[in-house]
């Protein structure tokens, strides 16, 4: 039997260390890391299931090309020459900035940005900028620190008041479960703060159930409170802050109940809530990717780091507004990564959530061709109708993929290509720990698949792109120098990283010496204003009366588990019966919900923990089963180019 150290790849807050024993039978066995402090001897089931899926019969096993009379399988020679030759057609009639290279997080391997390198290496294409996930958030904290830093997950057990808002960790960071049931047997308050109930309730010594979009209002509210018991830092909001004096001044020209009133809790409930936050000598704030999914997403994120601040929470054991964390990030040497001196400046750019309008609004010819990687943008990206129009309307499109998702079922090229247990590589996680993580290469590829990167170093030959050829020769090579500045830090060679999960050290307790990385080095306060708008969370459209939050599932990260999912199986939406008001329908039904943007059969759950008028899904379904984003809009966030998911309305029907 022989071991390997494998890794998760997939977009999540854990990234866990992986083991995979390759029996003598040639069978394999995988299991979490029992040595790893965060992933201690266990994965969850999108990680057994994904590291399993190499061997899935539904992989896309050789290159296809779509034709009249259905796919017809190419050999890799066939198939790259043929996109060489359509790729060398367009730069010479319409030039490099006509093709779009459409990419996400489906795999969070550094090798895999090789993909950027090569389109960079064109002389740049048309990118998405924004963000479908997190976006308003990455701004808001970008705005406010200057950068997004969490804790050390164990500091978690320093805190004596944690705070989970819109964050379901039993479905989506499981790993974060431990460290928080012994929170709990040490009487540590866990107040979860999420429209809807989930799992994570069950973690929760308290759960308040806001109205979506509405976690301004609270951290506000929150806010005013403890201004007006005097449980404020003056002295952090003195000496390291810009516009806490406003912010304090600013908080008078709300009245608690308006405030209150729009989060639908009650005035109890949200003192309840702050004295438990605001008395606790250390308070933790864990987000989830919830509260940024709105139309205010940048400003509600701004306003809970303000609380965080006020309350002297920042850049103490055991405090903090654990959101994301780029430590990592900063160490990696992106220009060589991403080749990005190879880019031309004023290149086209587009929100990322506004692909279909930008698509559908640029003149006809603008767009020759699209490459899709690490992404399913048919079934991921808001307004799932205008996005296929888009997608087709564009005359040349390639898809590299594991398997046949909804994307690559509309391309004209599909490209296998390898997965994580057939290849070497580094990942960490950009969302919670710090730890830079090696996952070795346990199976030979399965089928006729290929690394991204031998699939676009093949294309830069066929284009006699002889600069990349030799910038880039191989994947350890591309790997060491992109890492460059990281091996300096931890003052060892790449290869002494090899076979390795490392912690990488200094940033436990970010901003403890206070120097947040903003201009002028100080923590930046956001001035609410009194604008209409700020009491606007809520649909004023009678005809949509329900409020959709689409949720993320245990059994899927996005798309990627929805695969085998029958296709008789359709998501299930989950109301109150007081929401359902008069409509004339039962657990088990086939309803149909019905927003500005389309329609989604559904079939009915009675879910009376819901707040009246929410209604609750799962994202993820592929089209077969029925696409939830049919029903979201392109609309961005007030800030940082956010997907506003849960900003969605609906009305139900019978069906
Ligand atoms: S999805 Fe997340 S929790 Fe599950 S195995 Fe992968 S990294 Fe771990």
């Amino acid at each position: 039997m022989k071991k390997y150290k494998s890794a998760c790849s997939m977009d999540c807050w854990d990234i866990c260390s992986i083991i995979a024993e390759v029996k003598d039978d040639g069978s394999l066995k995988i299991s979490g890391d029992s040595d790893d402090p965060v992933t201690r001897g266990f994965l969850c089931q999108k990680g057994y299931v994904s590291a399993n899926y190499f061997q899935d019969p539904e992989r896309i096993t050789e290159p296809l090309k779509r034709t009249s009379d259905g796919w017809q399988i190419l050999s890799w020679d066939q198939a790259l020459f043929e996109i060489s030759e359509k790729l060398k057609s367009i730069l010479s009639s319409n030039g490099s900035q006509s093709l779009i290279h459409y990419k996400d997080a489906g795999h969070g391997g550094l090798s895999k940005n090789i993909d950027s390198a090569f389109f960079n290496a064109l002389g740049g294409v048309t990118t998405a900028t924004g963000n479908l996930c997190w976006g308003a958030g990455m701004k808001a904290q970008q705005l406010d620190f200057g950068q997004v830093y969490s804790h050390y997950p164990m500091d978690m057990l320093n805190s004596q008041c944690i705070v989970l808002w819109g964050k379901n960790p039993m479905d989506t960071s499981p790993h974060m479960v431990p460290i928080l049931k012994k929170a709990a047997s040490k009487n540590i308050p866990i107040l979860l703060i999420d429209p809807v109930k989930t799992a994570s309730t069950s973690l929760a010594s308290h759960h308040y159930p806001i109205l979506p979009g509405s976690d301004g209002h609270l951290a506000l509210a929150i806010a005013k409170i403890l201004t007006d018991k005097k449980l404020i830092d003056l002295h952090f909001a003195e000496n390291y802050c810009l516009g806490a004096e406003k912010f304090i001044h600013a908080l008078d020209q709300f009245s608690i109940e308006e405030l209150v009133s729009a989060t639908g809790l009650s005035i109890s409930q949200v003192h309840e809530l702050a004295e438990l936050y605001g008395t606790a000598t250390s308070a933790s704030i864990f987000l989830g990717y919830g509260p940024q999914r709105n139309r205010n997403g940048c400003r509600n994120l701004r306003l809970i780091d303000a609380l965080a601040a006020l309350s002297g929470n920042i850049g103490i054991e055991g405090g903090g507004v654990n959101y994301a964390n780029h430590y990592i990030n900063q160490w990696i040497d992106r220009n060589h990564l991403l080749n990005d001196s190879e880019q031309a400046t004023g290149l086209p750019t587009f929100p990322q959530p506004a692909f279909a309008d930008y698509v559908l609004n640029k003149p006809l010819g603008d767009i020759q061709g699209i490459f899709v990687t690490l992404a399913n943008p048919l079934v991921q990206l808001p307004d799932t109708n205008r996005v296929i129009e888009a997608f087709k309307s564009i005359p040349f499109r390639v898809v590299i993929d594991l398997r046949m998702t909804d994307t690559a079922r509309m391309a004209d090229y599909v490209l296998p290509c390898t997965h994580i247990m057939e290849e070497s590589d580094f990942l960490m996680s950009s969302m919670w720990h710090n730890f830079f993580t090696y996952t070795d290469q346990v199976v030979e590829p399965t089928y006729n698949a290929r690394h991204e990167f031998d699939i676009f170093h093949s294309l830069a030959r066929m284009l006699d792109l002889n600069a990349f050829t030799s910038k880039y020769p191989n994947i350890p090579d591309y790997i060491a120098k992109s890492i460059k500045p990281l091996c300096q830090k931890l003052n060892c060679s790449p290869e002494e990283l090899i076979g390795k999960r490392s912690f990488f050290p200094g940033n436990e307790i970010p901003w403890r010496n206070r120097d947040f990385e903003t201009s002028d080095g100080l923590f930046h306060f956001y001035i609410p204003g009194s604008d209409q708008d700020f009491f606007s969370a809520q649909t004023k459209d009678a005809s949509y009366p329900l409020h959709l939050v689409s949720v993320h599932s245990r059994y899927s990260m996005h798309s990627q588990h929805f695969s085998h999912r029958p296709e008789s199986e359709l998501p299930t939406v989950s109301i109150s019966t007081v929401s359902l008001g008069n409509i004339e329908a039962s657990e088990g039904d086939t309803i149909k919900l019905i927003s500005a943007n389309g329609e989604l059969k559904c079939t009915l759950a009675i879910d009376n923990s819901l707040p009246h008028n929410v209604i609750k899904v799962t994202q993820g379904w592929w089209h077969k089963n029925g696409s939830v984003n049919i029903l979201t809009s392109q609309k961005l966030s007030d800030d940082g180019e956010q997907a506003t998911y849960n900003d969605c309305f609906c009305r139900l029907e019978k069906i």
